[in-house]
């Protein structure tokens, strides 16, 4: 019973059903689907970005945006706040 390697009946990863890419971790591919979901596109240049985070970077760095300009027009659509249901505070802020 001393198996490091257990031998699995499961896929050794999670496959992106658009493209068929293999990501080791779930929230690799959930960050990837969002390139077929076009969110990663930067509208400036067309530059499609692997993940939002590199659009953010890319925005920041190539384009010099600022960081709340950035954010603001990298908010994934559909996404909860979960911030906003935390605090009662901030509801009714757009
Ligand atoms: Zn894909
Ligand atoms: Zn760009």
């Amino acid at each position: 019973m001393t198996q490091p390697h257990a031998p699995t009946c499961l896929p050794p990863g999670h496959v992106c059903t658009v493209c068929g890419r293999r990501y080791k971790h779930r929230d690799s591919l959930v960050a990837h689907e969002k390139v077929h979901a076009g969110v990663t596109t930067c509208h400036v240049c067309g530059a499609v970005a692997s993940n939002v985070q590199n659009l953010r970077q890319h925005l920041e760095t190539v384009h010099r945006m600022s960081r709340d300009h950035v954010r603001q027009i990298t908010r994934l659509p559909g996404t909860p706040r979960v911030r906003a249901s935390l605090d009662p505070a901030l509801r009714g802020r757009v």
